[in-house]
């Protein structure tokens, strides 16, 4: 019989169960512990920043984000129309809408057109930009790094700086990702914009089983990020808080698991890249990521003209691959938001497929996977 090939599992070899353990024998489990602070610790090092706050998950992480850039009610947020929702949802949680944007050849948000609609949309009044058709302020522009690809941020950190705008980064995909030329030579996806959101949820390069982190150019605001995520607790015991807070922090177990699992990202990023590697030595045309970036290689796509029938036959053969996301401007709750010049992300959206790419697939699994992508019927296509 053979096996069902997933999409994007975790690899759980390392010291996890040794971690957890550990957290469990202490009787650590909830978010106060040393594995928490060791997690935070160990991540700065490796992203090479100062300070990082660990939480619950991406999406908290990016909700923080948000009101550390004090965005609220009222305000705009650019915004790439391909990703997936959880970015664009805290835009949202703090009563703030998204202008969308296309995407360039790297999947992320394009520099040429964010520079367009700023400069033939938008208008500035008292130093701040307003969108000329709404009347309504950006106060900032959000960057996802698609597939652990990085974004031109040379070019979008430029437009940024030109209209004093922060930047937020969803580098949720790109952790490990790190720019190799230019301004940013030798910075991590994430460490670039004003605040950085990282995520290791089930499917991404590492995880926690849920959970995430933020950083930021001032350390200030991750410090008040990781107040926020704690209830806003400003007195340890006679419950005094001084803001509205939340349950956002990162507990032991998941910061457990953590600590092990950064121990081995570069080994999942090394096997990411020779399979990547095999894939196209195997005949498989997949999307190049940008040169100025070290990816982490988390997902492949392959482009092709019949996507859904592909997503079947690889189905029916025991293979999971899956389409990029919908298009989130053409979702109900975000189809009357302002969008300006869309038209790449449509021709990605139709055309890509993701294949297989976890760090424990076997030199069979690929061929196998590559041979059912090569052969396919020619009714399937
Ligand atoms: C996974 C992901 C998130 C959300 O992270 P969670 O930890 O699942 O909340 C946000 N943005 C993008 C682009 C993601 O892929």
């Amino acid at each position: 019989m053979e096996q069902y090939i997933p999409l994007s599992v975790p690899n759980l070899k390392g010291n996890e169960l040794k971690c957890l353990t550990e957290a469990v024998s202490a009787e650590w489990v909830s978010t106060s512990g040393s594995f928490v602070t060791g997690f935070e610790n160990e991540f700065a090092k490796y992203a090479n920043v100062p300070v990082a706050a660990a939480v619950q998950s991406g999406t908290a992480a990016l909700h923080l984000a948000m009101i550390e850039c004090g965005i609220g009610a009222g305000d705009l947020v650019i915004a790439p129309t391909l990703t997936f929702i959880a970015a664009v949802n805290p835009i949202t949680y703090v009563g703030a809408e998204p202008v969308f944007l296309d995407c360039d050849d790297s999947l992320c948000i394009d520099p040429i057109k964010l520079e367009r609609y700023l400069a033939e949309e938008c208008q500035s009044r008292d130093g701040k930009i307003y969108d000329k058709t709404l009347g309504k302020q950006i106060k900032a522009i959000l960057v996802v790094h698609i597939f652990g690809n990085g974004a031109d941020m040379e070019s979008i950190m430029k437009i940024a700086e030109s209209y004093d705008l922060p930047v937020i980064e969803d580098a949720t995909e790109a952790v490990g990702t790190f720019y190799n030329t230019g301004r940013y030579k030798g910075q991590m996806a994430g460490t670039i914009g004003d605040i950085g959101t990282y995520s290791f949820n089930g499917n991404k390069i590492i995880t926690t089983g849920g959970g995430g982190m933020l950083v930021a150019r001032d350390p200030k605001h991750v410090k008040h990020a990781r107040h926020l995520a704690t209830q806003a607790k400003s007195d340890e015991l006679y419950f005094d808080h001084d803001e509205i807070g939340f349950n956002y922090r990162m507990t032991n177990i998941q910061a457990a698991m953590g600590v092990a699992q950064l121990e081995q990202l570069e080994d999942f990023i090394d096997i990411k890249y020779n399979n990547y590697l095999r894939y196209k030595e195997l005949g498989i045309d997949l999307l190049p990521f940008s040169d100025y970036v070290r990816p982490n290689y988390w997902f492949y796509s392959h482009i092709t003209d019949d996507r859904d029938k592909l997503i079947q036959h690889l189905e029916e053969n025991k293979v999971q691959s899956r389409p990029v996301w919908k298009l989130i401007h053409t979702l109900p709750m975000y189809e009357k938001c302002r969008t300006f010049s869309i038209d790449k992300a449509y021709t990605y959206h139709k055309s890509i497929v993701n294949i297989p790419c976890s760090s424990n697939l076997k030199t069979d699994d690929l061929s196998r996977v590559a041979e059912l992508i090569k052969r396919r019927p020619i009714s399937a296509i």
